[in-house]
């Protein structure tokens, strides 16, 4: 009965859109859409997401600018490099790769960044956007939920979704978008009580806890879809490193279907983020 859903395969479909639609971008307005990646530090799991990012860039034909700046660099030298590129017109996405040092103060960053080059959808005037309904850069691993939904239920509408997590970059985004198509949403977190049976009324389950293997099979109602928005670095007992959801999804014979770790949400994030940033550049056209 359990489909696994391919996020590499959907992914791969929406870059390919996307490819298409910034050929079309470029000739129209002789050029590139183009994002701006900052990272901050030398995290090297950043590194790792900066890099895919960038690579994925050129493969949809999107000029991409790398800004690799020392760990000792302060609040106002990466502002100044924020307002610097707010202000170029030929730059239509900003990126800050999180996280960020601990002397720097992200949420300050993130609201320094012009809401329309905010392709990773943070900054308060998309996230109230979002929340009120209206057009903005929406963050893109909750748009890359939906997208994933969308492949595997005909209508939201009317369906009971329970998503754990309430972070600003997953839970409560996807919550929002969740709400926007009329579902009914539960939003859960480290401090609710009784998850088990609050998770086993869903008919969607989005996990963003960062919990490996939290989510049980006997706590999925049968024919629920669950998205599994986990990525926890476990060490095995070989010494090999694995990515972990946080659904066991081993145990979900009996969902209707479920997104695997890796290959499920986490392409979906940056093919959103190619997504975001042609929006962004039309938008500098067209407003
Ligand atoms: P976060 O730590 O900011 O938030 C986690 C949320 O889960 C919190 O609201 C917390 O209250 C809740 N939570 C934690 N443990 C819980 C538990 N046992 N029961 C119920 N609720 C619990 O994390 P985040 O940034 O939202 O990320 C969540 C997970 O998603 C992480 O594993 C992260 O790596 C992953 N993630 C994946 C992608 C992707 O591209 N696939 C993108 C972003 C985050």
């Amino acid at each position: 009965m359990r489909k696994v859903i391919d996020g590499k395969q959907i992914a791969r479909e929406l870059i390919e859109t996307v490819t298409l639609e910034v050929r079309g971008f470029r000739e129209r307005h002789g050029l590139a859409p183009a994002l701006a990646v900052i990272l901050v530090g030398e995290d090297p799991a950043s590194d790792v997401y900066v890099r895919q990012k960038v690579k994925q860039c050129d493969v949809a034909g999107i000029r991409s600018v790398e800004y690799r700046l020392p760990k000792d660099t302060d609040e106002p030298m990466l502002r100044q490099l924020i307002h610097r590129l707010n202000s170029d017109k030929t730059v239509h996405g900003i990126l800050v790769q999180l996280p960020l040092p601990a002397h720097i103060d992200a949420a300050a960053m993130l609201d320094a960044i012009d809401p329309g080059k905010d392709v990773d959808g943070f900054h308060p005037v998309n996230m109230g956007r979002l929340s009120s309904g209206n057009e903005g850069l929406t963050p893109c691993t909750p748009l890359g939920c939906l997208m994933l939904l969308d492949t595997v239920i005909d209508e939201l509408r009317g369906k009971h979704a329970v998503v754990i997590g309430k972070s600003n970059i997953v839970g409560k985004p996807v919550a929002m978008l969740l709400l926007e198509r009329e579902c009914t949403v539960t939003v859960t977190h480290i401090a609710t009580r009784g998850l088990p049976d609050i998770v086993r009324h869903a008919d969607i389950v989005v996990a963003a806890a960062g919990s490996p293997s939290l989510v049980r099979g006997d706590w999925i109602k049968r024919g629920a879809v669950v998205i599994d928005v986990g990525i926890t670095r476990v060490q095995r007992a070989d010494g090999k490193t694995v990515l972990v959801g946080d659904c066991a999804i081993e145990e979900m014979a009996h969902a209707a279907a479920v997104t695997p770790v890796p290959g499920g949400v986490g392409p979906m994030t940056i093919a959103c983020l190619l997504a975001n940033t042609l929006k962004a550049a039309r938008m500098s056209f067209h407003g």
